[in-house]
């Protein structure tokens, strides 16, 4: 496990986060069922009801959140990489590799650890757009609005948190941290890496 020498504080704890969870969880089950509903199809169905996660961090929130969503649906993982640029204005974000799900006609939720910039899940959501999708929704366990470079907002968000760096519940800073089951800020050596 983590060091708790590395860990400046814990911001969410693992209980805040537990029943956040469920509380959005119950809130997208049912706005999802509703959508495929309205397109005139039972939820048992299946083949409706397509989730989306960011690899890696959100792997954590999602299967947290997945298990207490009663649904008929799909999980399609996609790797975004971001790249660097000389400002933080010139950064952006590519798909690695192909979408492989068929996502025409389907609802999708966009799932994520954080919005940050808001590059990640805009890029995302243009692809899926493009695929003719039924609708396209997002989660996000947290939501650093102060930092927003594209405009771009989640239609579930867990938690609002200040421009500070956080690991912990799937988030990592090179690799480390994921594991942790609260949401926490680390000590500067940490951040470095060291
Ligand atoms: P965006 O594209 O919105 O700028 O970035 C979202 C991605 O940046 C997240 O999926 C996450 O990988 C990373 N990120 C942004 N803020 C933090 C943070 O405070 N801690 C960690 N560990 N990753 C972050
Ligand atoms: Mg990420």
């Amino acid at each position: 496990m983590p060091s708790p020498r590395e860990i400046d504080r814990v911001l969410i704890p693992r209980d805040r986060i537990a029943a956040r969870v469920r509380e959005m969880a119950a809130r997208i089950a049912e706005d999802l069922r509703a959508a495929v509903a309205a397109d005139g199809h039972s939820p048992d169905e299946g083949h409706r009801i397509v989730l989306m996660p960011v690899m890696t961090g959100a792997i954590v929130f999602t299967a947290d959140l997945i298990r207490e969503m009663p649904l008929r649906l799909s999980l399609e993982l996609v790797t975004v990489s971001s790249y660097p640029g000389q400002s933080t204005e010139s950064r952006g974000a590519t798909l690695a590799g192909e979408l492989r799900a068929d996502i025409a006609g389907k609802h999708v939720l966009l799932i994520d650890d954080i919005l940050d910039s808001g590059r990640t899940l805009d890029l995302l959501r243009g692809i899926v757009e493009s695929r003719g999708p039924a609708s396209v929704r997002s989660a996000v366990l947290l939501d650093k609005k102060a930092r927003r470079a594209v405009p771009f907002e989640a239609d579930y968000v867990g938690f609002e948190i200040p421009d500070e760096f956080v690991v912990g519940y799937g988030l990592d800073v090179a690799g480390r941290y994921r594991n942790l089951p609260f949401v926490a800020v680390v000590k500067p050596d940490a951040v470095l890496g060291k």
